[in-house]
């Protein structure tokens, strides 16, 4: 268990990073890895993505539809 508990920062702080730069073959490894066995951390990994997504867009919309 703890080695998951460590995994899950290490996770975390390779999901925050992945957002702006490109993580070396054997991060990306690990965390995909990590996210198929770590719904937290997966949940983690979309929500970030999601947000990402939404800072991205021009012209956000105002109520999102999914
Ligand atoms: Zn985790």
């Amino acid at each position: 268990m703890n080695e998951i508990l460590y995994s899950c920062r290490k996770a975390a702080e390779l999901i925050t990073r992945s957002q702006d730069e490109r993580l070396g073959l054997l991060d990306r490894v690990r965390l995909k890895v990590h996210l198929s066995m770590c719904g937290n951390c997966a949940n983690v990994d979309r929500q970030i993505s999601q947000m990402s997504k939404m800072m991205r867009e021009p012209e956000p919309a105002e109520a999102p539809t999914d």
